[in-house]
């Protein structure tokens, strides 16, 4: 993904656009000195702010904020946290069109998408609900004569959040809510393309009671990740973005002694066999691609069609397609909205266009939208005879493109996800059950569906991918996220009797 563009900053002091900082210790911190990059309405292609980039000694002023306060919130009992991310809860909920008005706004999407993702935000904040039975750790009694073990699962202390544009409150909030639960503080760095959301959360998490400074914000790109890579007093980082840059978060964050998680971009290979339920399959198949604008780590990008279901499916895909509305996401009408930057527009045509040279049959085209509106539109479209080796099968394109690729079998459809580099999701449509069984078991990928386009996983499992599509261990929610947010300490305790002999004597598993 292309990075934003930093201004110059003497262009951008001579502006009277509105300035988005970074939030530290309670208070709005902006620089005049600091780099500034646009904001831009991508339904319109207008720049409506400029955000301030964190440089490395605000990066340092928001480490040693959040070092003293994560002291202080490590200490605060369970079920007062308990009782404060419930308080958050009816919180986001109360200002929920302020979050969906941001999304919209800034993130471009359609306002079902930006109101779905508020209710998947909601399903993960109650995941971490269970923390005060998940976080209880184990106990062993008598693990040896006189002697009781048991597990203290402990903060970490200050971690970095590092999220992408395409959800800007979703993930901000799912790590914020089980790093928090685990008694660490957070700075988080949302995505410079989409800086408010994470701003008006940050607000939220201290109204519901978390003390200043224990969730912190920074604004920035590339130079303000560094800064907290390599930054000795974060003790953990958690990045949702694409390959390239969860691959170098994760290097970088490694060889500065930290824990890192880095989940990365995706292919999903949704296998439609011929006995599938053909309309609910289309349905799921326009749904899966083209909702929030193909801009979804899951998103339904390749429909492997086995067999003779390939030419009814593309009939039935091509059939829906003129129905999606798309614009811009202050229509109520609109279910599909702009991709998120100038960009981002002109890489999905130029992949469409490569697509097409590189033999693919053009279905639908998306691409003439671009022109007739101002905004970063591109429509969907749609690509049959998509093969390993062209452009639009091997890159994530991270728009509304869906392409078709034809194989005989279950085992064919079964090897290009076990050859693909990425393994995030996979689906099959079928109606048979030993198709979907075996599908479930062999399928190469974290996250599987059965008759499900977008098969993230509901609030109590965790989610994430394998292969190229995840760095290190992935936490996103569920029982992986509290492992990921805290250490385990293992104690081995005695209480001899008076009389007994000394500890170091006396200890001894084996008798
Ligand atoms: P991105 O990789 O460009 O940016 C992600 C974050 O990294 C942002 O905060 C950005 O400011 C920062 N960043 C960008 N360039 C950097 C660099 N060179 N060094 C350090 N930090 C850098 O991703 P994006 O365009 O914001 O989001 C889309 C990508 O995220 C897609 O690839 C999508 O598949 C992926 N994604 C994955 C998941 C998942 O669960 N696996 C979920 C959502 C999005």
């Amino acid at each position: 993904m292309p990075e934003v563009q930093l201004l110059d900053s003497a262009d951008a002091r001579r502006t009277d656009l509105p300035r988005v900082g970074s939030r530290i210790d309670g208070s709005i911190v902006i620089d005049d000195q600091a780099p500034v990059s646009e904001v831009f309405d991508p339904a319109t292609g207008h720049i409506t702010k400029l955000v301030a980039h964190a440089d490395s000694a605000t990066v340092d002023r928001a480490v040693a904020v959040a070092a003293e306060a994560a002291r202080v919130w490590r200490d605060v009992a369970m079920n007062r946290r308990f009782a404060i991310l419930m308080r958050l809860r009816e919180l986001i909920v109360q200002e929920r069109d302020a979050f969906v008005d941001l999304i919209v706004s800034e993130g471009g999407k359609a306002r079902p998408d930006a109101q779905g993702e508020l209710n998947r935000t909601l399903d993960g904040l109650d995941s971490v609900f269970s923390a005060p039975v998940s976080l209880q750790g184990a106990y062993g009694e008598q693990v040896a004569r006189g002697i009781d073990s048991y597990s203290l699962p402990h903060p970490l202390g200050v971690v970095a959040t590092i999220t992408p544009f395409n959800f800007p409150v979703m993930i901000p909030l799912w790590d914020a809510a089980a790093a928090l639960v685990c008694g660490n503080a957070v700075i988080h760095k949302p995505s410079p393309r989409v800086p408010s959301a994470a701003l008006l959360l940050a607000e939220l998490i201290e109204q519901a009671g978390v003390p200043e400074g224990v969730y912190n914000v920074v604004q920035g790109e590339a130079d303000t990740v560094n800064a907290l890579l390599d930054h000795e007093g974060i003790a953990a980082a958690s990045f949702v973005g694409s390959t390239p840059v969860a691959k170098h978060v994760y290097t970088r964050g490694c060889a500065a002694g930290k824990r890192v998680q880095a989940l990365g971009g995706a292919k999903n290979h949704i296998v439609v066999m011929p006995d599938c339920d053909l309309d609910f399959t289309a349905d799921s198949l326009v749904s899966g691609a083209f909702g929030s604008t193909g801009q979804r780590c899951m998103a339904a990008t390749l429909a492997v069609a086995v067999g003779d279901v390939a030419d009814p499916l593309r009939a039935a895909i091509a059939q829906r397609i003129p129905s999606l509305r798309v614009g811009p996401g202050t229509d109520p009408e609109s279910e599909m909205g702009p991709v998120i930057s100038r960009e981002s527009q002109r890489r999905v045509i130029e992949l469409i266009d490569r697509g097409v040279r590189d033999g693919a049959e053009l279905v639908v085209d998306g691409r003439s939208l671009a022109d007739e509106r101002d905004g970063f539109f591109v429509g969907p479209t749609l690509l049959d005879g998509v093969q390993p080796g062209m452009a639009v099968y091997d890159i994530e394109i991270f728009g509304p493109v869906l392409g078709i690729v034809r194989v005989a079998t279950l085992d064919d459809a079964l090897a290009l996800i076990a050859t693909n580099p990425f393994g995030n999701g996979a689906s099959i449509f079928t109606a048979s059950g030993p198709a979907a069984r075996r599908f479930q078991r062999e399928a190469a990928a974290g996250m599987v569906g059965v008759n499900v386009p977008i098969p993230v996983p509901v609030n109590s499992f965790s989610t994430g991918g394998w292969k190229a599509s995840v760095f290190g261990a992935h936490g996103l929610l569920g029982p992986e996220a509290f492992r990921f947010y805290t250490h385990q300490k293992i104690v081995t305790a005695r209480w001899p009797e008076s009389g007994a002999q000394s500890m170091g004597m006396a200890f001894n598993p084996g008798r």
